[in-house]
């Protein structure tokens, strides 16, 4: 949205302030909102997952030049991007971080919308936008037929190291997607914690795609069902599935992959995360709506949820600037919802013709 002649005013309440919750911020207050955001988690250590910047991103969700720097573009670390947008939502005075708050449920009536947290409070808006995740509590209010994602049937184990701790011959700079005995591996160079992308001083991170330890998730509790619960944290993996998956990534991963993931395992910095798939029918219902993860869940071999994200939130921003002031709030999500929807379905369906061919047990 280029752009901007007048204020929205208003207020939204976002639930959930990881990634898209903060770019939802940002593009809403760039339009004259107040935002508060309610987050149930208080602190933010994620590893692995290489989410690709697009160029200019920053700028665009908030209107103004904050320079390259500030989220460079290509291919960065998932904590390096969430501490970029956190810094720039914790110097904008429209919007209020209020964590941790977790919310029970939203609701709605023709004159606002409101989240309910866990101790009683209720928190109003004229907006309520859901950007709460995979397993979102907002997706219950705006589409109650439907709402859990599905387990597509293999987890992926997620890691990264510094370079200078990976003794082998550097993979040409590219993304490497490999395939090997029922297994997928994507993996990547990223930034060095100092930014740095010259030899030596980046960082490896990769992707183990594997459907072949579903029991473990189910034993854990993990996946229950059909649905995805929680990530499995280093805690919650067994000695012998260390040794396995060290004796596995000797056999079948090459170099410097293989010394990358053999170095996470040692150090037990892996997590494992069950993949869901989430296809919308809607993402809008009255006063209240979905963007991110809690409106669609992609797998993750399609690369592109984040991207989807941003989008969400440039698009809700240019339908509530649009629309707010004249049709009203459930109309400007209406065309929020238009805007987003056939894409949303689009990239979901991209996805599933993998998940379908790696399925469960795949691995041999
Ligand atoms: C393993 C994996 C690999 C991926 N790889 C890629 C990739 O290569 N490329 C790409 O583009 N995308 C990738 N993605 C997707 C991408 O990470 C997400 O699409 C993106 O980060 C947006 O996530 P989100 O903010 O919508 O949800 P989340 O990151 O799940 O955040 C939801 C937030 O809501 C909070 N919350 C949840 N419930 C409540 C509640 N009741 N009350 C208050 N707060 C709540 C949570 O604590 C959390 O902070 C990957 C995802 C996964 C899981």
């Amino acid at each position: 949205m280029e752009r901007q002649t007048h204020k929205t005013g208003g207020a939204a309440v976002l639930v959930g302030a990881s990634l898209s919750g903060l770019m939802g911020a940002l593009s809403l207050s760039r339009i004259g909102m107040t935002v508060t955001m309610l987050e149930r988690s208080d602190g933010k250590a994620r590893a692995g997952a290489a989410l690709p910047v697009s160029e200019g991103l920053l700028q665009r969700l908030t209107g103004r030049s904050l320079g390259q720097h500030a989220l460079p573009s290509g291919p960065q670390a998932w904590a390096d991007v969430y501490a970029a947008l956190r810094a720039v939502v914790d110097a904008d005075p429209n919007i209020r971080v209020r964590a941790p708050a977790r919310v029970k449920f939203v609701d709605q009536d023709e004159h606002s919308a409101w989240a309910v947290t866990d101790n009683a409070e209720v928190v109003r808006g004229d907006i309520v936008v859901g950007a709460d995740g995979h397993a979102s509590i907002v997706r219950c209010h705006v589409a109650p037929e439907q709402p859990d994602a599905v387990f597509a049937g293999y987890l992926i184990w997620l890691g990264i190291v510094d370079e200078s701790e990976v003794r082998a011959q550097p993979w040409p700079d590219q993304l490497a997607i490999l395939e090997e005995r029922g297994y997928c591996l994507n993996a990547y160079y990223l930034p060095g914690a100092d930014g740095s992308l010259v030899r030596g001083h980046r960082r490896l991170g990769f992707g183990w795609y594997d459907a072949g330890r579903n029991d473990l998730l189910r034993s854990s509790g993990v996946l229950v069902g059909d649905v995805v619960q929680r990530t499995l944290r280093p805690a919650d993996i067994p000695d012998a599935t260390f040794r396995d998956l060290a004796a596995e990534a000797k056999a079948i991963w090459p170099a410097p992959w293989r010394e990358a993931i053999r170095d996470c395992l040692s150090r037990r910095a892996v997590i494992g995360t069950p993949i869901g798939e989430y296809m919308p029918q809607r993402l809008a219902r009255g006063r209240v709506c979905l963007v991110g993860d809690a409106a669609h869940v992609p797998s993750p071999m399609t690369g592109k949820g984040f991207d989807a994200s941003a989008l969400d939130a440039l698009a809700l921003a240019e339908a509530l600037h649009d629309g707010l002031a004249h049709g009203g709030a459930a109309e400007a999500l209406r065309h929020y919802e238009a805007k987003r929807l056939a894409a949303a379905r689009e990239l979901v369906r991209s996805g599933c013709g993998f998940s379908q061919s790696f399925g469960p047990h795949q691995a041999s």
